[in-house]
């Protein structure tokens, strides 16, 4: 039997060394059917913090933990440096590609990387997900100074634990986090799965992402009368429920009509929830997104001046809250660019594309230069048990963007 190429074998070798990792992730928090829990501020993504940190040691790299929970893998010191990472909490039920692909692949690249002028480090930062507390990104917002304490306190999670007590239970204390993310960092890589078809149509291998969507959530409490659903006329009623599906249909309208707005009510909680009493209370909340801030903003006013409608019309009382507004961000073109030079050297087919998911790339984008490469996911599914991706893509998404890091350590050091 032939040897394959040296090339092939340490392609080969990272693809391996990815898939192992990965399925050793997934065990954390790990459930039936290829499920993965592994929420904001819980012991299970310690665990997959610290798991990190282990390898990242055995590589030689030196760890600390910020008080926000963000582990960083010193690779190589020095200031400017390079820094490439993502996430590891997932949502509920979520799948073992998400986020945890990307610090695989930023392990790959950085222990790959050798003889740079600018240091290089890796980051798993924390509680990107905003399953549990409403609020995607907290580690990279606390750690880049775009989130502050007042900010952190408003947020609760289902059991009404706010991310400090939360973060203290796992002996972390978010509100001493002294900003990090600053022009120290030369340039900031993530590599995600897509959570999208447009590579898997288009037969691309790889997407590079010119922009990142922004995000509204408002919470909305509406407020009517709990009666008999026997004795109380149709014309005497105040019910909370109805008034929260007119919202709930108008939201759709809303979005419909915006070119590239989405918006959603993935979430409703009825009170008393009886099949005898009409619904007095209900709490509604609305995740609506977009890659043009000013439509992001129109859409979000008008959600918010519909709702005030629906419930005025009702004569039921409203309250409403935003529990969180990201605006999108149009990625610097320059690392894009030396991304996109690599993938035709390689004879790559590549996509540019906008990325509707929130990242932290696009928090980290806001203090240094930020790029982000997307690899393929079968059929598009994430944030599911179903969530699938190659861990050969994964391999090679981490060699693109260990060349793109050498090119521009490079191109920096010559200007
Ligand atoms: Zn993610």
């Amino acid at each position: 039997m032939t040897e394959p190429p040296i090339g092939e074998q340490s392609a080969n070798a990272s693809a391996k060394r990815v898939r192992e990792r990965l399925a050793e992730l997934a065990t954390i928090g790990g459930e039936g059917g290829g499920g993965v829990t592994r929420l904001a501020y819980t012991e299970a993504e310690r665990e997959a913090h610290r798991r990190f940190a282990d390898w990242a040691t055995l590589e030689g790299a030196r760890c600390h933990v910020d008080p926000a929970g963000n582990t960083v893998a010193i690779f190589r010191d020095g200031a400017p440096y390079f820094l490439i990472g993502s996430h590891l909490d997932t949502v509920m039920h979520g799948g073992r590609y998400d986020g945890a692909a990307g610090v695989v692949a930023a392990l790959e690249a950085a222990s790959a990387l050798s003889e740079t002028r600018h240091g290089v480090r890796v980051v798993a930062f924390a509680a990107e997900e905003g399953a549990r507390f409403g609020r995607p990104t907290i580690g990279s917002s606390l750690a880049a100074g775009v989130l502050n304490d007042l900010g952190l306190g408003a947020l609760r999670d289902a059991d009404g634990v706010t991310p400090a007590a939360a973060a203290a239970e796992v002996g972390l204390s978010p509100t001493e986090t002294q900003p990090w993310l600053d022009s120290d960092v030369a340039c900031f890589f993530e590599l995600h799965i897509e959570q999208g078809r447009q590579l898997e149509s288009g037969a691309a291998r790889i997407g590079l992402v010119d922009a990142i969507a922004g995000s509204v959530r408002l919470q909305f409490e509406l407020t009517g009368r709990a009666d008999h659903s026997g004795a109380t006329p149709m014309r005497m009623r105040a019910d909370a429920l109805a008034a929260a599906s007119e919202l709930v249909l108008a939201v759709e309208e809303i979005a419909r009509r915006h070119r590239s707005t989405v918006a959603t009510v993935g979430r409703v909680q009825v009170r008393p929830n009886s099949v005898t009493t009409i619904p007095g209370h209900v709490m509604l909340w609305v995740d609506l997104r977009d890659v043009d801030p000013d439509l992001q903003r129109r859409a979000a006013r008008q959600v918010l001046e519909t709702a005030m409608d629906i419930t005025e019309a009702r004569g039921l009382h409203m309250g409403s809250r935003v529990l969180s507004e990201q605006p999108p961000i149009v990625l610097p073109a320059w690392p894009r660019a030396i991304l996109y030079d690599d993938c035709r050297a390689r004879n790559l087919t590549y996509r540019v594309l906008s990325s509707g998911a929130g990242h932290d790339a696009a928090v980290v984008a806001r203090r240094a230069p930020a790029a982000m490469l997307f690899i393929p996911c079968v059929d598009g599914v994430s944030h599911s048990p179903r969530e699938q991706a190659s861990p050969e893509d994964i391999a090679l998404g981490a060699e693109v963007l260990c060349s793109a890091l050498r090119r521009t350590d490079a191109i920096i050091a010559s200007q």
